[in-house]
């Protein structure tokens, strides 16, 4: 299968020094391959939606000198490339895994259900006890419907980046709509990838732990997990992740400071790992020596 590869930022705010580190990791990735690159839209926990967000990411990763070959704002043979207009995909989905018997409605509490529209960052979900799977608790709640993952659906992969991970990550009964209706973010990535024939995801570290259901859920509804490298997180000098207290962390401020896009493509590709000095450099003069497996598992630290 050629390579197909994408980035699906989330619209609610302006895109961050590591956000950026890892599209351009993605978009080296596709291009070294000779492969597409697809940018994807993932707005479907409208309330975290920030008007104008993702005019501005769009323009930040141009700036930045990276471009797509399908997206929301240039089409291309998979669209729409925004999750709020692909509803009847992610119904069509439930459907399919309906009639193979491998979701069951629950209603367990809200408050435990309520994240469930986004990409799980950084924490990981509460493992579910399987409370609902012989039926509702609460009929009388509205109920979400989950993913029975079965024990035997557990299972290792290799990541790009981190190399062998275990079967034991990210099992448990998963949410694929939320009582209110609203599709969740696993759901919605898997039955996306699997439409736009993605074969490799590059992505942030933090959803490392998604991968297992995914990669199950993929499979339940007939396709085949396309290959995945989780690219580590960015830390400030001080240990902790990269934040707003460490300075001008948004791709957004440094161009305001006038730092270059050669400049922080420069900074990025170092701490990647891809160049040993800050010398500026156009982000298309990094494809030729790229490869995955030069960018270190471990964090690592910038200051902004
Ligand atoms: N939409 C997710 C985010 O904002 C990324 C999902 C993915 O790459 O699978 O980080």
């Amino acid at each position: 299968m050629p390579y197909r590869g994408r980035f699906a930022p989330s619209p609610t705010g302006p895109i961050h020094l590591g956000t950026a580190r890892t599209a351009l990791v993605a978009w080296l990735a596709s291009r070294a391959a000779g492969g597409a690159f697809v940018l994807r839209v993932e707005d479907l926990d409208a309330p975290r939606v920030k008007p104008g967000a993702l005019e501005a990411m769009l323009a930040d990763l141009r700036w930045l000198g990276l471009d797509w070959d399908e997206g929301p704002d240039v089409g291309g043979a998979f669209a729409p490339y925004t999750q709020s207009l692909r509803r009847d995909r992610y119904d069509a989905a439930i459907e399919t895994l309906h009639r193979r018997g491998r979701v069951f409605p629950c209603t367990c509490s809200r408050k435990e259900i309520e994240s469930i529209a986004s990409a799980p960052h950084a924490t990981e979900e509460a493992m579910y006890p399987g409370t609902c799977r012989e039926g509702p608790t609460h009929p009388e709640r509205a109920a979400s419907l989950r993913f029975r993952f079965d024990r035997e659906d557990a299972r290792a992969f290799v990541d790009g980046v981190h190399g062998p991970i275990g079967a034991g990550l990210g099992a448990g009964d998963f949410v694929v709509r939320r009582a209110d209706g609203v599709h969740s973010y696993q759901l919605a990535v898997v039955v996306d990838d699997l439409a736009m024939e993605i074969t490799d995801v590059v992505r942030g570290d933090d959803l490392l732990s998604s991968t297992p259901r995914q990669i199950v859920l993929i499979e339940a509804l007939g396709g085949r997990a396309p290959r995945h490298a989780h690219v580590p997180l960015v830390l400030g000098p001080d240990g902790q992740r990269l934040a707003k207290r460490h300075g001008a962390v948004t791709v957004r401020e440094q161009r305001d400071r006038g730092v270059t896009p050669e400049l922080l493509i420069a900074r990025l590709a170092r701490s990647l790992g891809l160049v040993d000095r800050d010398d500026p450099i156009a982000a298309r003069e990094l494809v030729r020596a790229f490869a995955l497996d030069r960018i270190a598992s471990s964090p690592v630290t910038m200051s902004a």
